[in-house]
């Protein structure tokens, strides 16, 4: 793993600053504020490729490695977690119907999720199936000429909003090797929509309950193979993992950077903050805690972009431990600013609110200590 950036990411990360700065920045408070899904955004996004960033470049994604789209999330993240983290599920969905999917599936929607113009959520967890996820129970039927999908899946971001549905559905026994995957248009006969969750944060992405009843999906939008679902919802989550994790170092440097601001030139007992060595101390451990994650990202990625036997566990390490740290730094950042952190006025208590579900989310950080002590205790990998 090379620790230097190359000219082109560094162009890449250039861009995704410039991008969120001019497109997230003036409105990320509003759009957290009043819920609003920020749909031209994400277009606009698309526009420079950032709906796709790994998605292959057969259906019109830019086919990057993931570390190269873990640095540009990164940098969006600074801004706008909340619309971040929505950005990587669309580039994850778009990345498994490049991958996945059928030629016809690849033709009628690749070109379209590539450039943001429609957008696509991830469906795995059920109401009774959240961390034991290949226990769900929605399930589709062959029948003559389509698959016949009922069920109910629970927190689906984006859902409401977006265009297209992966979803995991049983076609066969119980367990893992029963799942499917499929691609269901979000607005074929039979689906309907919960309310919008009300959430502590992540509030310009809905999150909504689906219901599927005698919902018909052509035989051509199965993913990959009958049975093969759970697996590639699991490659897709090893690299959501990484997203996230660099959802939260962004939201991490971006609170730093407010925070250094703000102690250079807030004064009390007539020094400024940065006088204090307390606060010195406080801010030094958040910005090693912030180093450390990234590394451990990055290292994750390159581990992703080069098949390594170990991938899985590293991507649970990586997200386990960014997301902790990514959520403490924002909590640290918003105590630097004494009172005014609390406010809204400052971008702080948003990002605390945000980078709380990171921990949550993406398979629980308790879910990654399990893949973690599996994989040393049970299957003997030593993680050198
Ligand atoms: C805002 C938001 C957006 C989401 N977006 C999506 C989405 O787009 N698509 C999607 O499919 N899902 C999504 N989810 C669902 C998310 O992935 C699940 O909430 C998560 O996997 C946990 O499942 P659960 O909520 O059912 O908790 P449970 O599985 O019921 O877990 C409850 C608690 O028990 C712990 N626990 C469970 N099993 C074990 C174990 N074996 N060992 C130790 N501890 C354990 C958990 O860590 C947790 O602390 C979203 C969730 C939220 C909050």
């Amino acid at each position: 793993m090379d620790i230097e950036l190359n000219e082109e990411q560094k162009a890449f990360v250039q861009l995704a600053k410039d991008f969120a700065y001019g497109v997230f920045a003036p409105h990320a408070a509003q759009w957290d504020q009043e819920e609003i899904f920020p749909r031209d955004a994400l277009r606009e996004a698309g526009t420079l490729g950032l709906c796709s960033l790994y998605a292959s470049t057969e259906i019109g994604g830019l086919g990057l490695s993931r570390l190269d789209a873990s640095l540009v999330f990164e940098e969006m993240a600074a801004i706008d977690p909340s619309t971040t983290a929505f950005l990587t599920i669309h580039n994850m969905a778009t990345w498994m119907v490049g991958l996945w999917g059928s030629a016809r599936l690849r033709k009628d929607w690749g070109p379209f999720l590539a450039t943001g113009e429609k957008l696509a959520s991830y469906c795995l967890t059920e109401p009774d199936a959240g961390s034991d996820a290949a226990s769900l129970r929605t399930s589709a039927e062959l029948k003559n000429d389509c698959y016949v999908l009922n069920g109910a899946k629970a927190f689906i971001s984006g859902a409401g909003e977006t265009d297209l549905l992966i979803v995991m559905a049983r076609t066969g026994a119980a367990g893992a090797s029963g799942i499917s995957a499929f691609a269901v248009p979000a607005n074929t006969p039979g689906i309907t929509y919960g309310r919008k969750e009300r959430k502590m944060g992540w509030n310009s992405q809905s999150t909504r309950a689906i219901t599927f009843d005698q919902v018909e999906v052509p035989l051509e939008y199965l993913l990959g193979q009958e049975g093969e679902g759970f697996k590639i919802a699991m490659r897709g989550l090893d690299g959501g993992r990484i997203n996230i994790a660099s959802c939260s170092v962004g939201a991490a440097q971006g609170a730093i950077d407010t925070a250094k601001t703000y102690m250079q030139g807030r004064k009390q007992f007539n020094q400024t903050l940065t006088s204090f060595q307390a606060l010195q101390f406080k801010f030094a451990d958040m910005v090693t805690h912030t180093v450390a994650a990234r590394q451990m990202v990055r290292l994750a990625a390159c581990k992703l972009d080069s098949g390594a036997a170990d991938a899985s566990t590293y991507c649970a390490m990586a997200k386990r431990f960014a997301t902790d740290a990514g959520f403490t730094v924002c909590l640290d950042a918003q105590q630097l600013l004494g009172g005014y952190g609390y406010l809204k006025d400052y971008p702080l208590e948003r990002l605390v609110r945000d980078t709380r579900v990171h921990q949550i989310l993406e398979g629980t950080n308790e879910i990654m200590r399990v893949i973690i002590a599996r994989h040393v205790l049970e299957k003997d990998g030593d993680l050198k």
